[in-house]
C-alpha cells in the first residue's frame, strides 16, 4: 500500500516539525494531493487515521485534503493552463498541442496548526 507509506512519511515529518517548533500536538494538517499523483485520497486518509494515534503528537490531528487541478505548460510558448482532463487540448495562446505536465502530480504539505 503506497498511501500507507506516504501517510507514514507525512506523520514522521509532522513529528519533526512539532519538535522544531516546541509544540506538543498537531491539531490540523492541510495537504494537497495532485490528481495525477496516483495517490488515492481516501486511502491516504485511511492510512493517516490509522497511524496518527500511535504518537501523542499526531493523535487527534485533523487531516484536510485539497485536490488541485493538474497544470500543463505549453512547450512552444510557455503558457500554463489548468485542466481537469489528462490532456488540455490546444494552447489558448499559440494554438499548438504539445504540453508538459507541471503540477498536479505531487503530495504537498501546505499548512499545519500546532499547539
Ligand atoms: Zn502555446
Amino acid at each position: 500500500m503506497h498511501e500507507l507509506s506516504l501517510a507514514h512519511e507525512l506523520l514522521k515529518k509532522l513529528c519533526s516539525l512539532a519538535k522544531q517548533h516546541h509544540a506538543d500536538r498537531i491539531l490540523e494538517v492541510n495537504v494537497a494531493i495532485g490528481p495525477l499523483s496516483g495517490i488515492v485520497a481516501d486511502s491516504f486518509r485511511f492510512g493517516f487515521e490509522a497511524l496518527a494515534p500511535a504518537n501523542s503528537v499526531t493523535r487527534g490531528a485533523v487531516l484536510v485534503i485539497d485536490s488541485p487541478l493538474p497544470s500543463y505548460k505549453c512547450i512552444h510558448c510557455g503558457n500554463i493552463l489548468e485542466s481537469q482532463k489528462t490532456h488540455p487540448g490546444c494552447c489558448l495562446r499559440c494554438n499548438r498541442t504539445n504540453f508538459i505536465l507541471c503540477g498536479g502530480d505531487e503530495l504537498l504539505l501546505l499548512q499545519i496548526k500546532i499547539e
